[in-house]
């Protein structure tokens, strides 16, 4: 056929080519019109000593095809290798993680019969940037990043996915109310974009109580959008409570391209022996399917897979023996599971509901327009101290005195976030990290850059060990930071 769609298909280690060759079977035999380049990732590359796990020249393939179908691999044992997801992630800007967690139920053991949910997670900021540092002895710092557009593209494809899908609602998890900044952003950019989407019922939670909700009632939620390390949490979480870990599949979606996969790992004790579950990287491939617009032959393929579920042809994984629940009648492995799906296709599920996917070229993203500047206006600073010496007032009483010869006024020390100076608690434990808050003297007027120099060398003259400054802001007004606890 003239326009094939090419896909670049690597077959990973441990079950990744076992399950890969059944995916790929299934997927041919319900006419997909693709056609599949090979590359080769995981434990041979690693070994080759390409630490990410992926040869230089794959890379070709993924920029010509920008759609990646990737069975699992083994990370070897010991340091110095890199997670190939993440920097397949970052390289192919891959921001959105969809991973659908739908019970099987009674086909696959769940306390959750009715769970039918996405988790749809944010895939590149947060904690999960990656900055780090040791700044003391005693303390050691990681900062959460959430950026308008992070936020805004993953809030928005979240709205699309829902209505794309066919779902009613969709869900914002975030700690808020602590985290009133970072977490107060994707919350405060959730009640704008649900605003273009009035046919979806949208609602938020504080992640934690959330959780617990989704943990005891999966099916009162439908899409749930997160921000990274929420996301990484709970989507296991939902995996794991819909009864079916080794059955979700997962996409990694960005503008100029996404990577299919399952959720799973290379089991590499189950290898080579046709016992492998293929279901997740089957899912994986039938939302890989949507994706380059040809929605009837995923419908063919998961619909043909429901049926072979509920017919009780199952996998070692997911075979129950015993009367009691009646529900697997034959033991097969993975080829024969394959080939149980492949002979169905054509078959809707008869208990299972039938999946409909709409027609169309998957599900736009929208390209972030950058907003004017704000009127930024510099009016302090925090100057964060390493200091073994663990009295507060000692400490406080000599960092007011440099402030005052810059026309500066230390308004506040703080340790872990708690006020500690003045008027601290003494029952207050402190480490060695401290940060001292500086504003002009006459509280908000703005500063100099150099105002900020000139106190960093008397704070350097006077002995202060400074670990690092943080510079306070006005945006539009506003003040831009957080105040301590107790301030
Ligand atoms: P795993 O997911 O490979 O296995 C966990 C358990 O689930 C094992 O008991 C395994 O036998 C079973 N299992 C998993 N998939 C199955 C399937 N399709 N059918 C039947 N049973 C299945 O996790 P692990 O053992 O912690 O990790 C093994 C390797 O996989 C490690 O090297 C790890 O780094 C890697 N890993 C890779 C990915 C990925 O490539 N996306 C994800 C997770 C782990």
């Amino acid at each position: 056929m003239a326009n094939k769609v090419p896909i670049t298909v690597a077959h990973g280690d441990g079950i990744g080519p076992e399950i890969m060759d059944a995916s790929l079977r299934i997927i041919t035999a319900a006419g997909a019109d693709v056609e599949f380049e090979t590359i080769e990732i995981g434990e041979k590359a690693y070994l080759a000593g390409h630490n990410s796990g992926i040869a230089p020249s794959a890379w070709a393939s993924l920029r010509r095809t920008h759609v990646f179908f990737k069975a699992p691999i083994t990370t070897p044992q010991g340091g110095g290798y890199k997670s190939l997801n993440v920097t397949a992630r970052k390289t192919l800007g891959l921001y959105a993680n969809v991973r659908p967690c739908v019970s099987y139920h009674p086909f696959v053991a769940t306390k959750h019969p009715k769970m039918d949910l996405v988790i749809v997670r944010e895939n590149e900021e947060d904690l999960y940037a990656g900055i780090e540092h040791r700044q003391t002895d005693e303390v050691y710092q990681c900062l959460k990043l959430i950026s308008r557009p992070g936020s805004e593209k993953i809030i928005r494809y979240a709205f699309e996915y829902a209505r794309a899908n066919g779902r009613k609602k969709v869900t914002a998890f975030t700690k808020d109310n602590i985290m009133k900044m970072t977490d107060g952003l994707f919350h405060k950019i959730f009640d704008e974009i649900a605003a273009d989407y009035p046919d979806l019922v949208n609602e938020h939670w504080i992640v934690d109580i959330g959780s617990a909700k989704m943990a005891d009632t999966p099916e009162d939620f439908d899409v749930i959008v997160l921000p990274n390390l929420y996301g990484d949490v709970l989507s296991d979480v939902a995996a794991q409570i819909a009864g079916s870990v080794g059955l979700a599949g997962s996409a990694n979606i960005g503008e100029g391209a996404a990577m299919f996969e399952a959720i799973h790992g290379s089991a590499p004790r189950r290898a080579g022996q046709n016992l492998a579950n293929p279901s997740g990287l089957l899912l994986g491939g039938v939302m890989m399917l949507v994706h380059i617009g040809q929605p009837e032959v995923a419908e063919r393929v998961h619909n043909a897979w429901l049926r072979t579920l509920e017919e009780g042809i199952h996998t070692y994984d997911v075979y129950r023996r015993g009367v009691e629940t009646g529900v697997s009648k034959q033991e097969v492995g993975t080829r024969e599971f394959a080939d149980a799906v492949i002979a169905r296709l054509g078959q809707n599920p008869e208990t299972l509901p039938a999946v409909t996917y709409a027609a169309g070229n998957g599900i736009p993203l929208a390209k972030y327009v950058q907003a004017p500047p704000a009127k930024r206006e510099l009016v302090g600073v925090d100057i964060f101290l390493f200091n073994r010496d663990k009295n507060p007032n000692t400490l406080g009483d000599a960092v007011t005195q440099v402030g005052v010869s810059e026309g500066m006024q230390l308004t506040m020390v703080s340790n872990r976030g708690l006020k500690v100076y003045p008027n601290g608690s003494p029952e207050t434990f402190c480490t060695d990290h401290w940060r001292c808050r500086f504003f002009a003297k006459e509280r908000g007027t703005p500063i100099q850059p150099t105002q900020i120099i000139s106190l960093l060398n008397r704070m350097q003259a006077a002995g202060f060990d400074f670990i690092k400054t943080e510079n306070l802001y006005y945006f539009d007004g506003e003040s831009a930071f957080s105040g301590g606890q107790g301030e």
